[in-house]
């Protein structure tokens, strides 16, 4: 039996992988996509904040952005609020964000295929061949690519490959999110903040919880590192939504609540991002910002890194794969793994949260040159940070 053959193989498409496919039909490439779920997006749990700039740096329609959200509340260890200006960001649901990224790379090319749950890889000597499972059909197929892109999100296993992971489970963020759908609007000032909390729960772990809002629904939910029992789970977030209905909705009826849980990588960024003609990305990539959950971002551009490495080494696939890995170390891992020594920082003593979320609300320029990525920070904002360190250091002391 003759095995199909592709140039690029992507697995998943989320915000890593269509943007990827996107890319790279576009500059010409071959690509198939195996996507699990029947409807992109509609499965994805996610609180889906986007970063400001976000639909014009990925060139995608402000159709999906639901509300403008020009603040950031961070909520310390004590409860205690520290507002800050930014972007603004935006909110959208992943239902409108994946399906708009799949509709585009569709309309440049990609071949992407619901309903095809990938298994297994094995590196050939030309050749990178990818076992997976056609759910509809009921049948096992394979598929022989020139490279291949992993963006499978934080269920990747990728164990049995070379670019397995051995801290990968101990990173896992247990989620539970509601998204409350209310008689009467909220008050108005929920649907200009992105709301981020940092507390020590019911059971003295370490909580971190948000409220972000939507057209027709407001996004509560929160995040343990490491298995938590479902019910002690949903109790937690029974009391952190109450607190926030008791600010933000005092006086509206629910008409709704739907549940929704996953889970999170929230440590550092895999050792390996590349073997042979094969790399991974987005959170599968461990690209997430272990401070507040951010991963869209780190997603979308690491599936545009890869596309373009590819682009630019077509015949050579290794030779691309190493390109991605430099370009996406020197963009973004560093400060990924920053995130993690700071969030392992201040969660050693939870009133560090209030002593850093002051400093950022004095200080409007340091949340942006937090933000930037390496390669964009000049010396002076190298400066900037190192003296906001030391200052935040002295304080935490
Ligand atoms: C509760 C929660 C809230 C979050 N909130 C935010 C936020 O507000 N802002 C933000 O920037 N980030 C947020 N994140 C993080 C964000 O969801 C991820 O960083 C982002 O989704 C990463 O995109 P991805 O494409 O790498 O992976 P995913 O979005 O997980 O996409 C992976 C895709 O691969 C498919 N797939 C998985 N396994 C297979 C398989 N074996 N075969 C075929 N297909 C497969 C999946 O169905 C999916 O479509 C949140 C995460 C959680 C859990």
């Amino acid at each position: 039996m003759s095995v199909e053959r592709t140039e690029l193989l992507v697995i998943g498409c989320g915000p890593a992988g269509a943007p990827a496919a996107r890319e790279a039909a576009r500059a010409g490439v071959q690509t198939i996509v195996l996507e699990k779920d029947a409807v992109i997006g509609a499965k994805r749990v996610c609180a889906a904040g986007l970063r400001p700039g976000f639909c014009s740096d990925f060139d995608l329609s402000r159709d999906i952005v639901h509300c403008d959200t020009p603040r950031l509340a961070l909520f310390d260890a004590r409860g205690v609020e520290h507002a800050l200006r930014f972007g603004p960001g935006h909110t959208t649901t992943r239902e409108e964000l994946d399906g708009a990224i799949a509709q585009l790379a569709l309309a440049e090319g990609a071949d992407i295929r619901t309903r095809m749950l990938f298994r297994d890889v094995r590196f050939e000597r030309d050749s990178i061949v990818a076992t997976y499972a056609d759910l509809a059909g009921g049948t096992r197929k394979e598929i022989a690519a020139h490279a291949l892109f992993f963006a499978q999100g934080s269920t990747a296993v990728l164990e049995s490959t070379p670019l397995g992971y051995a801290r990968w489970r101990s990173g896992l963020m247990t989620t539970l999110q509601y998204r409350v759908y209310l008689e009467q609007p909220a008050a108005p000032i929920a649907y200009e903040s992105l709301e981020m909390h940092y507390y020590l729960g019911q059971e003295g772990r370490q909580v971190v919880g948000w409220m972000f809002p939507k057209k027709d629904h407001l996004a509560i939910g929160l995040g343990v590192v490491g298995k938590m029992e479902g019910h002690s789970l949903r109790q937690e977030l029974d009391a952190f939504t109450q607190r926030v209905a008791a600010r933000l909705y005092p006086a509206s009826a629910v008409r709704a609540v739907k549940t929704e849980g996953h889970l999170l990588y929230m440590e550092a960024p895999r050792d390996v991002l590349r073997h042979e003609g094969a790399a991974v990305g987005g959170t599968a990539a461990g690209f997430v910002d272990a401070t507040n959950g951010e991963g869209i971002y780190e997603a979308a551009l690491s599936g545009r890194l890869f596309a373009d490495a590819l682009h630019r080494h077509r015949n050579d696939p290794r030779a691309a794969t190493r390109r991605y890995a430099h370009a996406v170390r020197s963009r973004f891992v560093k400060r990924l793994q920053h995130r993690v020594k700071l969030m392992h920082f201040l969660e050693r003593k939870p009133e560090r949260f209030g002593v850093l979320f002051e400093q950022l609300a004095a200080t409007p320029h340091l949340p942006e040159v937090l933000h930037a990525e390496g390669n964009r920070r000049t010396v002076r904002d190298r400066v900037f940070l190192y003296a906001q360190m030391a200052r935040f250091l002295a304080k935490s002391a």
